[in-house]
């Protein structure tokens, strides 16, 4: 099979080894005599796929036993009005702004806050820098402080996530980590929720993930949408009502092939993270050295899932791309928002799918030189 390199954003490219085993199982799911999408989410062959994949997770992201996952529904867009309409409490919600996303998560946040307070911006950099946690203004008894771990548009990413604590702030940490989940492990031990849709590394649009800490639940403002109170979703495993049955199954072979993952001594979350960054370390230095490209994040914020960047002369980009996708790589189009070209790395694109694009910026440099 000669499959194009998916540069997507989101929805993103799956693994193959996981599209291959829907596909064989879709009308016959392990003797069951149903595909996946045909099954009673309370039937014993559902709850078993259900279990495994959350266990799976569980032990991919060494999730500690005191905080929940939910698989929930509406994406990260809904989680910007659900998180607040269940941890602001009618208080101050403290905010970071770091790109697209998190000025949306801030918008909406508004609607259901008392007060949004935005502690920190990189808006003056365009968006190219993370603002040093130490320069944050938190604000007293904030109810909690919302932070996107990895801005999808703006290609910036925190490699470490701020000790709220070391910082003066009791307020638990909330990040966005759509489109890096499961990329790089997660330090648990800084954050109070996290939250992100399935489609940029976890499997398909529809499923969004929750991973809170149980002191957290409970505290949903009487507005809250029954089927969105993290308590009642928690209380019943996710399904209070219906949940994103083929989404859940999906993500579990994902879980699986992630599992399956080696890197030299590294396995799953570990191995993946390895790849990522040699994956990240091989574009960003090729588009650094050349005269042709250009990315613009500072060094130490730059993204190893989505990279920007830039020709230098832009009335070349159609040409650009128009040779690309002749070369089966796709989706290389930057966000309207940014413009320019974005790269998207996802787990599931492989080392030979950066050798290939780079191959083509070298061939297109040589060409336009
Ligand atoms: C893609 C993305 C979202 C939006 O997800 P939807 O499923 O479209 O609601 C939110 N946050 C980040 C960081 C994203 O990359």
């Amino acid at each position: 099979m000669n499959r194009p390199y998916n540069f997507s954003a989101g929805p993103a490219a799956i693994p193959v080894e996981v599209l291959q085993q829907a596909a064989a199982e879709m009308l016959d799911w392990q003797g069951s005599g149903m595909s996946v999408m045909e099954m009673s989410h309370r039937g014993k062959e559902f709850i078993s796929i259900y279990e495994q994949a959350e266990a799976d997770l569980r032990e991919l992201l060494a999730v500690p036993p005191e905080f929940k996952i939910l698989f929930m529904q509406g994406g990260g867009l809904a989680e910007n009005a659900i998180v607040p309409l269940n941890l602001s409490r009618a208080a101050t919600v403290d905010m970071v702004l770091t790109g697209s996303w998190s000025q949306k998560s801030q918008k909406e946040a508004r609607k259901y806050a008392a007060e949004v307070h935005v502690a920190a911006s990189g808006e003056a950099s365009g968006f190219t820098t993370l603002p040093d946690p130490a320069t944050w203004q938190l604000s007293r008894g904030a109810s909690y402080l919302h932070l996107c771990s990895n801005e999808t548009i703006h290609g910036v990413e925190f490699h470490e996530l701020p000790d709220l604590k070391a910082l003066g702030s009791d307020a638990p940490l909330v990040i966005d980590f759509s489109s890096h989940v499961a990329s790089r492990p997660v330090d648990w031990s800084r954050v109070g929720l996290a939250f992100g849709g399935a489609q940029k590394n976890l499997g398909p649009a529809g499923l969004t993930l929750v991973i809170v800490r149980e002191d957290l639940l409970g505290h949903a403002l009487p507005a809250c949408p029954s089927a969105f109170d993290y308590k009642t979703v928690a209380d019943n495993q996710s399904m209070f009502n219906t949940p994103p049955t083929w989404g859940i199954y999906i993500a579990g072979l994902t879980f699986q092939w992630l599992k399956r993952q080696r890197e030299g001594d590294a396995t799953g979350v570990a191995a993946i993270e390895r790849r990522n960054i040699a994956k990240a370390d091989r574009l960003y230095g090729y588009i650094d050295q050349s005269q042709l490209y250009l990315n613009k994040v500072a060094a130490n914020a730059r993204s190893r899932m989505n990279i920007p960047f830039f020709l230098r002369d832009e009335s070349r980009n159609d040409a650009f791309l128009a040779g690309a996708k002749q070369r089966g790589l796709l989706q290389l189009k930057g966000h309207k928002s940014v413009g320019g070209m974005r790269a998207s790395l996802y787990n599931a694109m492989p080392m030979e799918g950066v050798e290939a694009l780079i191959a083509y910026l070298q061939e297109f440099e040589r060409q336009h030189a």
